[in-house]
Formats: C-alpha cells, structure tokens, sequence
C-alpha cells in the first residue's frame, strides 16, 4: 500500500509507480479518497528492492506492506500449526523448562553432572550447558571442545535433552556429530546471517531444534523474527524465539528485561517462545520475577541458568545462577500462573 504526500498522484507519478511495480510482477490499484487517494500494490509486495525504490520517491510518503515479509515465521503462514517438541513437551501446550550451568567446565565434569541430575529433580525438561562461549573479554574463558563430551555424557545419564551455542561452522558439526539436540545461537549471533545460514542448511533434514536468542541491542520484533525466517526458510521449522534482555541496560540490571515483548511475538509469528531471564536481570536473586513475568506475558517456557554449587562455576553462574532449589519453586510457581493464564484464555 503506497501512501503519498499529496493528496493524489498525477499522471506522471502513477505512470512511475506503475512501472516500478510492474517490473517485480505487481499492478497498482488507486483507492480513490474525498480528500486523500491511496495506492494498493496488487501481487507479491514482499520485495525489498521493490519497496525501497518506492519509498525513494520523493512523493511517497511510506509503503504499508499487508503480507509479512517473513511468509514462513508469519501466524498465518503454511506453518502456523507447526508444533516444536522438546524434551517430551509440545511447546504451546505444556510449560517448558531447559535449564543448567552458563559454562561447562572441562575440569570439573562433576558439577555439570550432578546439576543435571538436579535439575531433572527440579521438573526441567531439557539441559543446557555452554561448550563455547561468546565472551567480551578475550582472555576470559573461551571453552573447549572437550566439554561436549561432558554435555553429552550428563544427557545420557539423565536422558535429558541438550541445549548449547554454537559460534561457527565448525562448532556446528561438532555439536551435530555428537547429537546436540537444540543449537543455541546467541545474542552477540543473533543477526550473523551467514550462521543462521549455515545453521540452517546443516538442520534441513535433522529434527535439530534451534534456540534462537534475541539480539543484545533492541531492534524491532520483525527482525528478530526474520533472523528466524533465514533458518526455517531452508527447510527445518524447529525453531524456538529466545528474548534474553536488551542493551542498554536497566540500571541495576545485566541488561533490559524484554519479556514484554511475548505478546508481540506471539500476535505476528506461531513460534514458540521460551524466555532467559537469567542473561535478562543478570542476578540470580532477580531471576524468580522475571522468570513469572515472562509467563504472565504469555512464554511458552524458561531457559534457566541453574547450578548445584553457582560459587565454584564458571561464566555466568556466581553471579545468576539459581540453585536447585530455587529452581524447584520457580517451575512449581510458573506452572500455576501458567495454568491461570490458560484457564483466562478460554475465558
Ligand atoms: C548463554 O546462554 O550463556 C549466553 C551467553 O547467552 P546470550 O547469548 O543470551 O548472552
Ligand atoms: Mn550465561
């Protein structure tokens, strides 16, 4: 729908439009006002090329796109009953759960194993532990390969579902190697076009899900959902949309909570969103609100950064991880808002 900033075009600007338009495939129909005309675009209007010579026109005031310009991800796309299963739960019709440590230290199996186990006790559905980390500082700990081994070995003994991020192409075999279940990709990622890509083709034929985080500087929903719309595009729709708090940060905060963003989300794509309050509020004694908001805000789950022993682990974990524990009551808690909002739904 092209807008103009005079009342109507003239000959010679409706001739452009046209021509502009007609070149992608599409016509224009003018919807003729009292005081104002406006002009709809007849055919496929998700063109960007189209839209941006468009709106490069020194008449046009915006272009209204109708159809979303990410077809897959779109609530009234061919995908809108897609169902994401994880860790024996639909997600939609059942709480989500994945927590664990931030990092998996190599030299402490022990701590991941013992955690996993725990928060299996908890009532998670799903593990995560980072193999690599995105870390700001470069002489900070950067990972190891040999705690996928680890990852993997705790998902063995709990027969818990594993979550990890991966960075690279080569992080990415490994983790597929070794049968990571859902691929993480994280906030500093979550606009690295060419891994989504590469993530993307690698999944085409697997059940692989992917976490997708919401990216560190806020930008709008629509492209956090098109970084979404890269992987699903190339044929593997398990994709789950991971809001984890913005910069800049809420004074006190790691960083904004964004999980007010769900019901935006949730209007404009059928993916399931699971929020991380942990990287969101950056505190472990924070957590536990922002873990309920997000359910109040309508998260299909949680990804938790839970620890048996949070002082003796690495990243993240002394400073947010929750215990157990604490863990225990968050999803004791979540389920029960979560069954208020449903019983409110059918309302
Ligand atoms: C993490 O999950 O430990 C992590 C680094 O997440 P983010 O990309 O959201 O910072
Ligand atoms: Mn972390």
């Amino acid at each position: 729908m092209i807008i103009p900033n005079v009342p109507q075009l003239n000959d010679a600007q409706l001739a452009e439009v046209t021509g502009i338009v007609g070149a992608f495939g599409c016509r224009i129909q003018p919807i003729n006002g009292a005081v104002r005309s406006i002009y709809a675009i007849i055919g496929d209007e998700r063109n960007d090329d189209m839209v941006t010579k468009l709106e490069g026109l020194p008449y046009v005031d915006r272009v209204d796109r109708i159809q979303s310009p990410h077809k897959l991800m779109d609530r009234r796309g061919s995908l809108a009953t897609h169902e994401v299963k994880l860790g024996g739960i639909t997600l939609g019709k059942e709480l989500f759960v994945c927590a664990g440590p931030c990092t998996i230290d190599p030299k402490n199996p022990n701590l991941t194993i013992e955690t996993a186990h725990a928060i299996k006790e908890a009532g998670a559905h799903a593990l995560r532990g980072g193999v690599w980390k995105p870390r700001t500082n470069p002489y900070s700990y950067q990972g190891d390969a040999k705690a996928l081994l680890i990852l993997m070995e705790a998902s063995r003994q709990t027969g818990l579902p594993v979550d990890t991020e991966v960075m690279d192409e080569e992080h990415l075999e490994l983790a597929l190697e070794a049968g990571v279940d859902c691929l993480q990709v994280g906030a500093r990622n979550a606009l690295n076009y060419s891994l989504l890509r590469q993530i993307g083709q690698a999944i085409a034929k697997r059940d692989t899900a992917v976490l997708l985080k919401r990216g560190m500087h806020m930008g709008p929903v629509q492209e956090f959902i098109a970084a979404a719309e890269y992987i699903v595009q190339l044929g593997n729709p398990n994709v789950v949309l991971c809001p984890r708090g913005t910069q800049p940060a809420l004074d006190g905060y790691r960083n904004h909570p964004d999980e007010s963003i769900v019901p935006l989300l949730k209007e404009r794509t059928w993916a399931p969103v699971v929020v991380d309050p942990s990287h969101s509020v950056g505190k472990a004694a924070y957590v536990p609100a922002a873990a309920l908001a997000a359910v109040a805000y309508g998260a299909d789950g949680l990804c938790i950064e839970c620890n048996v022993r949070p002082s003796q682990g690495i990243g993240d974990d002394p400073k947010q991880a929750v215990t157990p524990d604490a863990l225990k009551a968050i999803i004791g808690q979540a389920k029960a808002l979560w069954a208020i909002r449903r019983g409110h739904q059918k309302c």
